[in-house]
């Protein structure tokens, strides 16, 4: 197979040459387009790439894992690469493959958990290497411009109008903790939409609930992890270290989607929140306001938490109440 550059990520087709270099001979039959380069002189880019991981059942397959992790444009594009480039059939297309140290990721989250639940509260440095996730950190920053809408929801009692004045965030010293705020430091949290909104109260048939619009009134510098990008392979001082830190940052931006379970004790929350906890204040202290991440409960929805409060004002000419009268409840089945 020929490729063109629109096949390969930037920083693969930027570090082609000599032997490797793009000729004018044949077309891409993706694309269409020219120059292209032959996908098995690729091979041992793509056999010390893959060398980091391991075929196991639990995994995604490989194609998925090139677009996922090191931003390949196309999942069967990087399937046919594999193909070509293993003709030993060691790894196929559907060889389903997981990073080697996506255990330490996990290893890593559970030890901080344990470290900052019983050992050490504020200084939890020596059990994680914050150098390590600070580059992909500042890869995710975003900018939110000034004027753009978001919202807050709270329930509300039938038939009782909240006032502007109860949706903002709580004053400080009030705040119960959160998924990025400890106890008492009191954090604003948005939602991209009134569903989103409506979803993160968990609001049933009947609820009510109250959504006041807020506009920002500055541009902010946020991390923003509803998506946590890839690794340039070719170009990354250590490509095992930054995918590391890559699969950590999906870890907290997963635990932060995380919808609070109504069955499970404050004191038990409290505990579960502190690495979301620690890592938002780390990203505080790095001088960003705030952190966007998913919502779990209104799916392609985002979030926002800001470390601030006079970043946003309320608009309370647009502040509504609304009832549910009809849910979607997904369901999935349980292990
Ligand atoms: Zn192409």
């Amino acid at each position: 197979m020929q490729l063109c550059e629109k096949c390969l990520p930037s920083d693969w087709w930027g570090a082609l040459e000599g032997d490797e270099s793009p000729t004018t001979s044949l077309p891409c039959l993706s694309h269409g387009e020219h120059p292209t380069v032959k996908s098995s002189s690729l091979a041992s880019r793509l056999e010390e790439l893959l060398s980091m991981y391991r075929a196991t059942l639990e995994g995604d397959p490989v194609g998925d894992v090139l677009v996922r992790d090191w931003g390949f444009p196309d999942a069967n594009i990087a399937s046919t690469l594999v193909a070509d480039c293993f003709p030993d059939r060691r790894i196929e297309p559907s060889t389903k493959v997981d990073l080697l140290t996506s255990n330490e990721a996990l290893d890593m989250w559970q030890t901080l958990k344990d470290e900052l639940r019983t050992r050490n509260r504020f200084f939890a440095t020596r059990v994680l290497d914050l150098e390590l996730i600070r580059d992909a950190i500042e890869n995710q920053e975003n900018v939110i411009k000034s004027g753009q809408k978001l919202y807050r929801g709270r329930l509300a009692l039938p038939g009782v109008r909240r006032r502007a004045k109860e949706m903002a965030a709580p004053p400080a010293g009030k705040a119960a903790a959160g998924r990025a705020n400890p106890d008492g430091i009191s954090y604003l949290y948005l939602g991209d939409s009134k569903d989103t909104c409506i979803g993160e109260v968990r609001a049933s048939i009947a609820d009510e609930v109250a959504i006041a619009e807020f506009k920002t009134i500055a541009d902010l510098h946020i991390v923003d992890l509803s998506f946590v990008d890839g690794v340039q392979f070719c170009t990354a001082d250590s490509p095992s270290r930054s995918i590391l830190a890559v699969h950590l940052l999906r870890k907290l931006s997963y635990e932060l989607s995380l919808p609070v379970r109504r069955s499970s004790g404050y004191v038990d929350q409290q505990y579960s929140y502190l690495p979301t906890q620690f890592l938002c204040e780390y990203i505080k202290s790095l001088g960003y306001h705030g952190v966007r991440y998913p919502s779990a409960l209104n799916p392609g929805g985002t979030n926002l938490v800001l470390f601030e409060h006079d970043l946003t004002r309320i608009n309370n000419r647009t502040m509504r109440h609304y009832r549910v009268s009809a849910l979607s409840p997904k369901t999935e089945l349980v292990p």
